[in-house]
């Protein structure tokens, strides 16, 4: 460890509370949070990550927490930040399998799907997330609806590639937004049918033929066959691309962060092996 690099302190977790509940589309829920708080976000924190806090059985009163219990915690990107209207909004996906409001949904997407205006939560963050090299122009960006909150601070930010291609799953027709893109920039929608439908999707693109750069975020098993096939190309640049894992079908986030560790070392076994 390098001593002499300063440890950057992880700032206190925040109380905030609910100002207004928008349904953006059938799958998507804005919970707008305020309170005195919000004064303590950076300026341009709108694309970073924080961590929601929850008891065992999804409650954001924390005081419930058994004595020395830990919060289980949920992360979500800041989709809009207003420090004059002492707003910050987090864009939720209500997945489920079952009704939504019962115990088959995740704490964080049942929490979302039943909170009242006026509840507080703690809010751990914000942390930024590693970017792209945008000296590269030509890239393409891949998103399902968890990731679709950072593609579009990414885009609003223009830390997009000059010509850029989205593509972006979307679990109904319903869910699709209107995007403000600059010229170069295409996007296409893509339906989730299956679990596999992004990465299949992915299979039949026509790659850049000059040297691109990759940013996908998406669930863990398609972000690892699409982080295969941009390998397989031949202008990938692999160093200055952005791959991350937003869930992993079938386990909660504590088990996605134990997978995400596991993926985490066989790359680098992997980059060891090949340098
Ligand atoms: C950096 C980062 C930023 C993120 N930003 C956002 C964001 O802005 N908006 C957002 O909605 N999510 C975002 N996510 C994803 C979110 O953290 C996970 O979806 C999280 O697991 C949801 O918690 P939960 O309590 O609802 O479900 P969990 O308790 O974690 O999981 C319960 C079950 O639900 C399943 N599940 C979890 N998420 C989904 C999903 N999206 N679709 C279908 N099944 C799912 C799991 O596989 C598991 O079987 C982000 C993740 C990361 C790492």
């Amino acid at each position: 460890m390098n001593d002499t690099k300063q440890k950057r302190s992880k700032p206190s977790p925040k109380r905030l509370s609910v100002l207004e509940l928008i349904d953006i589309s059938p799958n998507l829920r804005r919970v707008v949070l305020g309170g005195d708080d919000i004064a303590k976000f950076p300026e341009g924190c709108a694309g970073d990550y924080v961590k929601l806090m929850f008891t065992a059985e999804g409650r954001s009163d924390l005081s419930q927490l058994p004595a020395g219990a830990k919060p289980a915690m949920r992360t979500y990107t800041i989709s809009e930040f207003d420090s004059q209207q002492q707003r910050l909004s987090i864009d939720m996906v209500l997945h489920h399998h079952g009704d939504i409001k019962n115990s088959e949904a995740g704490l964080a997407a049942r929490w979302a799907a039943n909170v009242a205006v006026g509840s507080e939560i703690m809010v751990g963050g914000p942390g930024q997330s590693a970017g792209i090299d945008k000296q590269v122009a030509q890239g393409v960006f891949v998103a399902d609806m968890t990731a679709l909150p950072a593609l579009k601070q990414l885009v609003a930010k223009g830390q997009v590639t000059e010509q850029a291609q989205l593509l972006i799953e979307v679990n109904s027709e319903q869910d699709k937004q209107a995007l403000e893109l600059p010229e170069g920039i295409s996007v296409q929608w893509l339906l989730r049918e299956s679990e596999t439908s992004l990465s299949d999707a992915l299979s039949k693109l026509v790659w850049p033929e000059q040297e691109f750069v990759v940013w996908c975020a998406c669930e863990f098993g398609n972000m690892r066959r699409i982080r295969a096939l941009a390998a397989a190309q031949a202008g990938f640049q692999q160093r200055a691309s952005y791959f991350s894992s937003y869930w992993k079908i079938g386990v909660s986030e504590d088990g996605h962060k134990l997978a995400k560790r596991q993926d985490a070392e066989q790359q680098s076994q992997q980059a060891g092996k090949t340098a």
